[in-house]
């Protein structure tokens, strides 16, 4: 995953320019994605699709010496900046400079101009530290940015599944130069769809790797509400390469299976993380997911907040392999309580002697290494769970419910009825 990091991190991405493309190639050596194309100009509920955009020259001169070149870094220029050219004041020039005050040596991401291209101007993203130093006195200033009809893309990879349900990975591609927001997002995303494709899956699994917005924006418009239906839950992928605990931001509602799942399966997996309330962590294509029409409850995980964040310094120095792949553990448990989650149907009638060595489902907390929570700690869980299990063989609950309702986690509760399966006691309906 990091390797990828380090192919992707460097692209000067945008919604729509020539190494986004460039970008979605490698994509496609990694998956074969199916590639969505959307013209710049198209409109959608007042999203505009932007222009192919990039920076050809971009010259901040005082009496012909070189003062800053914002083509030297991919965040120099502010993202689809206009052109300019002319000599200007130093109260005219700092109009048209943004920075980061609390990185006074880094550059910051500017990304207004992509969801705004009517407020569009000309202007340079640079380190505070040269802002503030900046002399008095008129600049010579060359910026030429180049917009071409090259078309945006929304990359789609479909794990199909033997039901319709799906469940959509969502990351982004559209910050120039951000390692961890989010070209981390769309490292985990690949690799929790090759670890799904080597197996045989109930649900159906779609990644979509797009700019913020923009990309989902005109996919969902595409495809549409009637096939969107089979949407169940997304999982935002967002900044999940840095050192800080995961965090996990809830749908809408906060209620749905899948904010259940990713509840239960953290908190019972013993990982650090914090749980925040719909957008209240970070905002990236939720509400997109959400909109009225759709409503697909989306989640996102992140390690957010992380310091680097919108800023040069996100670059692949900061992101570890070991936060990537556990983040895509944490993707895969979370899919799991999803993938395996059913019903049962009882086969037999009163009372099971579970410890007879013809069943031996009695569990000896601290005895069974198969079952790894089954240990001394929740004795006391195990044995409430084995004297009320028989009654949730009803064809009503499912196994989720009852590994949530016990505290125990699924896949351990899950292993521990497929005995009951082997048994030929229960049917998992
Ligand atoms: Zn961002």
């Amino acid at each position: 995953m990091l390797d990828l990091v380090k192919r992707l991190a460097p692209l000067r991405l945008a919604p729509n320019s020539p190494e986004t493309d460039r970008c979605v190639e490698i994509l496609k050596e990694e998956l074969p994605f199916t590639v969505h194309e959307f013209p710049p100009g198209m409109e959608h509920n007042g999203w505009i699709v932007p222009w192919s955009w990039h920076v050809e020259k971009a010259e901040i001169r005082k009496e012909g010496k070189p003062v800053y070149d914002g083509a030297a870094h991919p965040l120099g220029v502010m993202g689809y900046a206009e052109s300019f050219s002319g000599r200007v004041g130093l109260a005219e020039l700092k109009k048209h400079l943004t920075f980061r005050r609390d990185w006074p040596n880094a550059v910051g991401y500017h990304c207004d101009y992509y969801y705004k291209p009517w407020l569009a101007d000309w202007g340079f993203s640079v380190p505070y530290s040269l802002y503030e130093n900046l002399p008095a006195g008129d600049y010579d200033i060359e910026l030429r940015t180049i917009r071409t009809p090259g078309t945006m893309k929304v990359c789609e990879f479909l794990l199909a599944g033997k039901s319709t349900e799906t469940v959509v990975l969502n990351a982004h591609n559209c910050h120039a130069a951000q390692a961890n927001d989010d070209i981390s997002g769309i490292a985990v995303g690949i690799e929790v769809m090759k670890r799904l494709a080597g197996r045989e899956n109930r649900l159906s699994y779609r990644l979509i790797v797009c700019p913020e917005h923009l990309g989902t924006v005109f996919y969902l418009a595409k495809i549409g509400p009637e096939k969107a239906k089979y949407f169940r839950s997304c999982i935002f992928l967002e900044s999940l390469g840095t050192g800080g605990q995961l965090a996990l931001q809830e749908s809408f509602t906060g209620s749905s299976l899948l904010d259940r799942a990713a509840r239960h399966f953290l908190d019972t997996g013993g990982w650090e993380f914090r749980c925040e309330a719909f957008r209240k962590i970070i905002g990236n294509d939720e509400t997109v997911w959400e909109s009225p029409g759709f409503e697909v409850p989306a989640i996102s995980l992140s390690r957010h907040p992380f310091p680097e964040y919108h800023t040069s310094m996100d670059n692949p120095d900061i992101i570890r392999e070991d936060k990537l792949r556990e983040s895509a553990e944490a993707v895969l448990g979370i899919l799991d309580i999803l993938e395996t989650d059913c019903r049962m149907e009882r086969k037999f009638t009163g009372l099971i002697a579970l410890s007879n060595p013809k069943y031996d489902l009695y569990i000896s907390p601290g005895t069974d290494p198969s079952i790894a929570s089954a240990s001394d700690e929740n004795r006391k869980k195990w044995n409430y769970l084995m004297d009320c299990l028989p009654r949730y063989f009803d064809r009503k609950t499912t196994i989720f419910e009852i590994a949530e309702k016990f505290g125990l986690p699924h896949r351990d509760v899950y292993l521990y009825l497929r005995k009951f399966r082997e048994k030929e006691l229960i049917e998992f309906i």
